[in-house]
């Protein structure tokens, strides 16, 4: 079960928010070291719970920034040895439509969503492998976006980089297994979940929180809790996740 991570620190990148506030709360309850981070840092220190075994350090880091997640790196082997567990869910969802949508709006997508996420990963494994963290494990927070193909224009980017995330999960896997080690990977892919997520978008608005079916956070956090509770010769390698009464 998970208890044999109890201790072991997990990083959870987009802790400030929705799920990833759900996923660290979830692993203290379960007695982890978890480090938080985000831009909002204020809202990370917020998620300590005073009965959870787990201790919570909250570090504020943007995951597109190259510099700040060096330097959360630095920080978690300086003051707690490494990172033992890497959840990569920090992401954002912009205007995409892809015949007038904006680049900057599309480059926002793809660099937190893909290029954060790969620079988050190479550095925990990076960090795993030195030290000879053989039970690390790495999930990402990816979507049913990553599965199907566009429902609008307006998502396709969106989508598109939940796709890259589960080809860059295949190929981490691939390279894991090139370099003989036991880390394990694997994804969870939400469908619709109410959190904050859909706020800055117009073409979509929050309302669908309250007309469509809905997972919360902690379903998702559930998932992640379910992965880390497999012998450490399962690996899962997906959970998709549909709110009941979706498709
Ligand atoms: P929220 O908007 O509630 O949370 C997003 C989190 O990502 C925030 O904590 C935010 O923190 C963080 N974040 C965004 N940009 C950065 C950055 N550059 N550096 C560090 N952290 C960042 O959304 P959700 O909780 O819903 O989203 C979490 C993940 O779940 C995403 O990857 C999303 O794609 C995925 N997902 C969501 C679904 C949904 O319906 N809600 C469905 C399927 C998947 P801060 O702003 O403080 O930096």
């Amino acid at each position: 079960g998970i208890e044999k991570y109890a201790g072991r620190v997990a990083l959870v990148t987009g802790a400030s928010s929705g799920i990833g506030a759900a996923i660290t709360q979830a692993l203290l309850r379960h007695g982890l070291t978890v480090v938080g981070l985000a831009r909002r840092v204020d809202r990370v220190k917020a998620l300590a719970l005073k009965d959870a075994p787990g201790k919570l350090h909250a570090i504020q880091g943007d995951v597109v920034d190259e510099n700040s997640v060096l330097a959360a790196f630095k920080w978690i082997k300086e003051n707690l040895s490494g990172v033992d567990i890497l959840i990569n869910n920090a992401g954002v969802i912009t205007e995409g439509d892809l015949t007038s949508g904006k680049t900057e709006d599309w480059k926002r997508i793809l660099d937190v969503n893909v290029l954060g996420l790969s620079i988050c990963t190479r550095e925990a494994v990076q960090d795993m492998l030195s030290r000879g963290v053989d039970d690390g494990f790495v999930i990402h927070i990816s979507s049913v976006a990553g599965h199907i193909p566009p429902v609008s224009s307006s998502a396709a980017m969106y989508m598109a980089s939940k796709h890259a995330v589960k080809t860059l999960l295949e190929g981490l896997r691939k390279d894991l297994v090139a370099k003989k080690s036991k880390i394990r990977v694997g994804e969870v892919s939400p469908g619709l979940v109410r959190t904050e997520f859909l706020f800055n978008m117009t073409s979509i608005t929050p309302t669908v929180y309250d007309t469509e079916p809905c997972l919360e956070s902690e379903d998702v956090a559930e998932a992640v809790v379910y992965m880390l509770s497999q012998h450490p010769r399962v690996q899962v390698h997906d959970v998709i996740v549909y709110p009941t009464g979706s498709s």
